[in-house]
């Protein structure tokens, strides 16, 4: 379960996300949506860690993710835009590498095989990271982030640079990790994606939540019944204010 609570982050004197607050339960995919510098990627990076939260407090399966690091990130995978691997391990010893760092190089050993063969890098598994395409890397990042069984998913733009066949193995890996209870934060321009695969949105612009929930419900705020992801969206950003300057 994630939980946000009261979300700032500034970056100096721009206040890059305001007062987000949501939680997801067991089970359930929700997409993060928003125009280019929304603040998407930022909160994604407050989520998992990276950066710190100017104000508010992140729970991951109850865990604070500033004050009970190790036992937040227990459970959480990210999986980033641009996937950062270890370019001089072979695919296979990747996999495994990052199977042990979790304590969990029986899943390894149970599903290593059968994870590569899913993403289509069966015929990779002894050459180099650095030696795979674009779409190959994102794929074994997706494959590092379900090999160590964490509950909480985060995927930043997961579809980008992955062959057809690679994103409908992904969406499907998606829904079957929400099946078996995880729950799965998506970040993602693609609203037709986003309209099939979430159970509900979570609209972002210039760092502030104008909207939350199903299709339906967005439909509803917006009075555009029978209208689709990408005019809902359009016309809930576009009455979005300017960013807040925070006071020195
Ligand atoms: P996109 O869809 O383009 O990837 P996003 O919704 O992920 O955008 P963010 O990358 O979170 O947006 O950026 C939100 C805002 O914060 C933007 O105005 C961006 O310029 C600003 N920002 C992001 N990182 C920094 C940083 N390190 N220092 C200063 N400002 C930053």
């Amino acid at each position: 379960m994630l939980e946000v609570v009261g979300l700032v982050k500034e970056y100096k004197r721009f206040r890059a996300v305001d007062d987000l607050s949501f939680t997801i339960g067991r089970g359930e995919i929700v997409g993060l949506l928003g125009p280019n510098g929304a603040g998407k990627t930022t909160c994604l990076r407050c989520i998992c860690g990276i950066l710190r939260p100017t104000f508010g407090r992140i729970l991951i399966n109850g865990h604070d993710v500033v004050t009970d690091q190790a036992a937040a990130k227990s459970g959480l995978a990210f999986v980033p835009e641009l996937p950062s691997l270890y370019e001089l391990l072979t695919v296979d010893e990747h996999l495994r590498f990052i199977a042990m760092c979790f304590g969990t190089i029986e899943v390894y050993d149970r599903m290593g095989e059968q994870l590569l063969e899913r993403y289509s890098l069966l015929d990779k598994r002894n050459e180099l990271v650095a030696t795979l395409s674009k779409g190959m890397r994102q794929k074994l990042s997706i494959a590092c982030a379900l090999i160590h069984n964490a509950n909480v998913l985060l995927f930043d733009e997961p579809l980008i640079g992955v062959d057809p066949a690679g994103a409908h193995e992904v969406k499907s890996e998606i829904s079957r990790a929400r099946d078996a209870g995880a729950s799965v934060l998506i970040s993602t321009h693609l609203l037709d994606t986003a309209e099939r695969l979430c159970d509900r949105v979570i609209i972002l612009a210039r760092g502030v939540k104008v909207a939350e929930g199903t299709l339906a419900d967005l439909r509803a705020m917006s009075n555009m019944e029978g209208a689709g992801l990408e005019e809902v969206f359009l016309r809930l950003t576009s009455e979005a204010k300017p960013p807040p300057i925070v006071a020195p």
